[in-house]
C-alpha cells in the first residue's frame, strides 16, 4: 500500500464529466489499496476569468481582496470533485487551504507555502480511509488570517507540499499532457517524451518558460527529495494498472537517471521585454545605478549584455525583464536619468528567449557554439545571450520562436525517429 498525492490541472477538471472522469482515476488508486489525497486546480480558463475580473474592477486592485477572488475557483473543483467521489461510494471530504491549514507567506498572489499540517488528514486516511480532495493554489497567512494564493500555476506546488507533509510515496501530476516532452509539444510535433528528467533539468526548463510544472513544485520536489510522476488524466482511468507503470515522466534525482544526454530540453518564453540604455559614461557604478533602482521596484532582471556604443567611447546596457514589468521598468530607468547618464532609451517587447537545457553541457565545450551556427544559417539574429554550467539562453525576435526551436530540437538529435 503507497500514499499518494493525485494533481489534476485546469483541463482535467474543465467540466464535470472531466470531473467525474477526475473521480474515476481516483477510485482505480483507492481501489487499489491506497491512500489517496487529491489536489485540483480551477476550471480551465476560470482563474483567467477571476483574474480579468480584478483588472476590470480596478487596474490597481487590493492584492488581499485579489486572492479572496482568484481562490474561489479551486474552492468550486474541489466541492465537486468531492460529491462526484461520494457519488462513486468513496469516502471524500474538501478542504480548502485554510482548513488544513496550508500556512503561507503574506505576499499575497505569489506566497511561498512555509508548514502544512498534515495529521488530520493522515488520521481520516486511517480511520475512516477518506480521500481528502484539497483545493490547490491557495493558503492562509497567519500574520493576517486571510487567503493567500500562491501564483499561477500554483497547485503544482500545492501537491508536492501537501505530498511532503503527509509522507507520500509519490506525487503525481495529471496534466493534459503525458508527461514532460524535450519541448513543448503543442509547438514541436516532433518533440519526445522523456521517461526521466532530474529535478535540476525539470527546473531549469520550469523556470526557463515550460509552463507543464510551476518552477516552486520542482523546488521543493528537489529539497524534500520526492518524486514527481508527470501524466496524462486523458487515459481511460479504468484501462491503467495501479501498480504498473503508466506513460509518464518521472522527476527525480540526478544519480537515478542512468542515460544522459548532454541536451535534455529546450523551453522558450514570449513574455520579454528588452531595455537598452545607450551611450552612458563607461565607470565605475554604473551598472549599479541601473540595477538598484530596479531592484527596489522589485522588478526581475534577467539577461544582461553591455557593450561598446556606436560612438566607440560610451557603453550600452541591454538587459531583459519580465513583459509584464516593462512599462514599469523603463519609467525606473526613465526617472533615474539624471543618475544614470546615458543619452537613449531603446527597447522591444517583441522578443523571445530560447534556452537549451542540459545538465551534460557540464562536462561538454562548444554546445552553445552548434547553436549560433545553426541560428545563423536560418538568418536568426541573436540579440543577448547568457550562459551558466548546465544551460544558455538566447534572445531573438518573437517571429523566429518556432523556428529557432525547431532548428536547435533537430540540431541536439531530440526529434523523435
Ligand atoms: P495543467 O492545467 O494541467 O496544470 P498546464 O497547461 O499548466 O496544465 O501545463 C501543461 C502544458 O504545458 C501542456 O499542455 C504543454 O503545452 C505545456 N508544455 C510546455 N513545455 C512542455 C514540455 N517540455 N513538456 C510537456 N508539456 C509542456
Ligand atoms: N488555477 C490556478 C492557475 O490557473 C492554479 C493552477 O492551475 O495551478 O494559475
Ligand atoms: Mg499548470
Amino acid at each position: 500500500m503507497s500514499r499518494l498525492v493525485m494533481k489534476f490541472g485546469g483541463t482535467s477538471v474543465a467540466n464535470l464529466d472531466r470531473i467525474r472522469n477526475v473521480a474515476r482515476h481516483v477510485k482505480r488508486e483507492v481501489d487499489a489499496g491506497h491512500d489517496v489525497a487529491v489536489v485540483v486546480s480551477a476550471m480551465s480558463g476560470k482563474t483567467n476569468e477571476l483574474v480579468a475580473w480584478c483588472s476590470d474592477a480596478s487596474p490597481m486592485h487590493d492584492a488581499r481582496e485579489y486572492d479572496a477572488v482568484v481562490a474561489s475557483g479551486e474552492q468550486v473543483t474541489s466541492g465537486l470533485l468531492a460529491i462526484a467521489l461520494q457519488a462513486l461510494g468513496i469516502q471524500a471530504r474538501s478542504w480548502q487551504g485554510w482548513q488544513i491549514p496550508i500556512r503561507t507567506s503574506e505576499a499575497h498572489a505569489s506566497a511561498r507555502i512555509l508548514e502544512i499540517d498534515g495529521g488530520e488528514l493522515v488520521n481520516r486516511f486511517k480511520e475512516r480511509k477518506e480521500v481528502a480532495v484539497i483545493a490547490g493554489f491557495q493558503g492562509i497567512s497567519p500574520q493576517t488570517g486571510r487567503i493567500t494564493t500562491l501564483g499561477r500555476g500554483g497547485s503544482d506546488t500545492s501537491a508536492v507540499a501537501i505530498a511532503a507533509a503527509i509522507r507520500a510515496d509519490r506525487c503525481d501530476i495529471y496534466t493534459d499532457v503525458d508527461g514532460v516532452y524535450t519541448t513543448d509539444p503543442r509547438v514541436v510535433p516532433k518533440a519526445r517524451r522523456l521517461d526521466k528528467i532530474a529535478f535540476e533539468d525539470m527546473l531549469e526548463l520550469a523556470s526557463q518558460g515550460a509552463k507543464v510544472l510551476q518552477v516552486r513544485s520542482v523546488e521543493l520536489g528537489m529539497t524534500q527529495n520526492m518524486p514527481i510522476f508527470v501524466r496524462s488524466s486523458f487515459d481511460k482511468p479504468e484501462d491503467i494498472d495501479p501498480h504498473g507503470t503508466p506513460p509518464g515522466t518521472l522527476i527525480c534525482s540526478e544519480e537515478e537517471i542512468m542515460e544522459s544526454h548532454v541536451v535534455t530540453g529546450i523551453a522558450f518564453s514570449k513574455d520579454e521585454a528588452q531595455i537598452s540604455v545607450r551611450q552612458i559614461e563607461d565607470k565605475p557604478g554604473v551598472a549599479a545605478s541601473i540595477f538598484v533602482p530596479l531592484a527596489e521596484a522589485n522588478i526581475n532582471v534577467d539577461m544582461i549584455v553591455q557593450n561598446v556604443s556606436e560612438d566607440g567611447k560610451t557603453t550600452d546596457l541591454t538587459f531583459t525583464v519580465p513583459a509584464a514589468d516593462y512599462a514599469r521598468a523603463k519609467e525606473t530607468i526613465t526617472r533615474a536619468r539624471d543618475k544614470i547618464g546615458y543619452a537613449r532609451l531603446d527597447s522591444a517587447t517583441d522578443v523571445a528567449k530560447i534556452s537549451v537545457i542540459g545538465s551534460g553541457m557540464r562536462s561538454h565545450a562548444g554546445v552553445a557554439a552548434q547553436a549560433f551556427k545553426a541560428l545563423s544559417e536560418k538568418s536568426i539574429n541573436i540579440r543577448a545571450i547568457t550562459t551558466s554550467e548546465i544551460k544558455f539562453s538566447l534572445l531573438i525576435d518573437t517571429a523566429y520562436t518556432e523556428l529557432a526551436v525547431r532548428t536547435l530540437h533537430t540540431l541536439y538529435g531530440l526529434d523523435q525517429t
